[in-house]
């Protein structure tokens, strides 16, 4: 995804209202990540406990969500962003309220994704043996394209397209 600057992040939330959009706060260190090689951007909040944000570009236009970690009873699941089928430990469950009024009058969209945000980077990781024959390359941008599907996919349901 493209570099984004502390400005375009605030501007980019699509469940928030402009004033907690404005009350945002995006991780210092923004010209250090490593942006070509990530599908989508989050961050935890180091002021409110349960809270996380995820940027997604769809169709090059960044689209924040501000979620809620919401507490889960077993230790390891499947992320559905990235579908990992080894690194099952740490995925946590967000919700995100829905965009506009849906979003005002209490509707939330669940999902489970690692709670580090690593999905880009766990993508990229070098095919095991039960995964098929494909050569790396193809292995990895199959999965990189599949992530990159699901994380478009969350945001249209959040914006109410899907
Ligand atoms: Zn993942």
């Amino acid at each position: 995804m493209q570099q984004l600057n502390a400005t375009q992040i605030k501007k980019s939330f699509i469940n928030t209202s402009r004033r907690e959009a404005e009350k945002i706060t995006p991780p210092a260190n923004l010209a250090e990540v490593g942006w070509a090689k990530l599908e989508y951007f989050g961050w935890a909040d180091t002021k409110i406990p349960q809270r996380a944000y995820i940027i997604v570009p769809v169709d090059d236009v960044p689209r924040g969500l501000m979620l809620r970690v919401v507490p889960i009873a077993k230790s390891q699941a499947m992320c559905s962003w990235c579908e990992d089928l080894h690194e099952t430990i740490g995925v946590r469950m967000f919700t995100a309220k829905k965009a506009g009024s849906s979003g005002r009058n209490g509707n939330t969209l669940g999902t489970l994704i690692h709670g580090n945000f690593e999905c880009s980077e766990i993508v990229r990781n070098p095919p095991r043996a039960v995964e098929g024959h494909n050569d790396f390359e193809t292995h990895v941008s199959m999965r990189i394209s599949k992530l990159n599907e699901r994380a478009t996919n969350f945001v249209k349901r959040v914006l109410g397209e899907k």
